[in-house]
């Protein structure tokens, strides 16, 4: 069950001085959320990084990530013509080419959702979901896996545990000024959880760093990495139809010529060690169920 308010009056109004540091933290983390983020605590890794709090592990983010799917399958609609299983196809075979370890902690699900928005993202802990007008404007298979591994690599690096071991530091801080400690908890429901989820804007960083992971899983898969280059030609031309989510690709970080540039000049450097298949077409009106 999930209790929103958690107002023992036992626990009010009491802050560091009057109980442990792990029953403050684990009190002012996601006690009021029903689900046990037992890693809220001050761990040596995160003391050694400067943080108070430590992220999300990745069962706690499989369980966000579900109930922002169900948000999210709620509000649009799913398809599951020849649409959703070629993308389910590209998506496997990127999840295939993956280190074990990423193979084994994530559970990736792929999605295709009915809507005009040219967007994808991805969900903590893998739930992946392509829009349709994404999807119509990806002229190779390549360009769809550049998309995927991008995404997925979002989930691999954990940028929504560690924005929200940020965020929850920041709460506990503001908390802490104001001489309250039990702030925040309101955000930090399942259900809150999810919407931050669901909205989260990445950092220029942790663009460059999915296009980086992106590139090296769709080589590694077998696509040719020109794919990238496809998709950012693709998504120039459309620059402006963002998805209203809070999605990916579009919405809060527009392509900028560096980025463009830094994926150029990755492909350079692998096309002078490897040597790549041809593109695969991809032919959207004919998938259409
Ligand atoms: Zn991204």
């Amino acid at each position: 069950m999930i209790d929103k308010n958690n107002t023992n009056p036992e626990n009010a109004d009491q802050g560091p001085r009057s109980e442990s540091r792990r029953q403050f933290l684990s009190r002012t983390a996601l006690a009021g959320a029903g689900i046990a983020l037992a890693p809220l605590l001050l761990t040596p890794q995160a003391a050694e990084a400067g943080g108070l709090f430590a992220a999300p592990n990745a069962s706690d983010q499989k369980k966000v990530g579900a109930e922002a799917a169900q948000q999210v399958l709620k509000k649009y609609h799913e398809v599951f013509d020849a649409r959703a299983r070629h993308f389910n196809t590209i998506g496997q075979r990127l999840v295939n080419a993956l280190p074990p370890s990423d193979r084994n902690t994530w559970d990736f699900k792929f999605h295709v959702l009915e809507s005009s928005e040219v967007n994808a993202f991805a969900l903590p802990g893998g739930n992946m979901f392509m829009f349709t007008g994404l999807y119509k404007l990806l002229s190779t298979d390549d360009a769809m896996a550049a998309v995927t591994g991008h995404e997925m690599t979002h989930v691999r690096k954990q940028h929504w545990a560690q924005a929200s071991a940020k965020s929850q530091e920041r709460q506990a801080g503001i908390g802490i000024l104001l001489g309250i400690f039990h702030a925040g908890r309101a955000a930090q429901t399942l259900a809150g959880l999810a919407d931050s989820a669901i909205g989260l804007k990445f950092s220029r960083g942790e663009e460059d760093q999915a296009d980086e992971g992106g590139l090296q899983n769709l080589v590694a898969a077998g696509y040719n990495p020109e794919g990238m280059i496809q998709l950012f030609n693709a998504l120039a031309k459309v620059s402006g139809n963002g998805g209203s989510l809070g999605g990916d690709f579009l919405s809060d970080h527009p392509l900028t010529s560096d980025r463009i540039k830094h994926a150029q000049q990755r492909i350079a450097a692998m096309k002078n060690v490897n040597s790549f298949p041809p593109l695969t077409p991809l032919n959207y009106s004919s998938l259409r169920g």
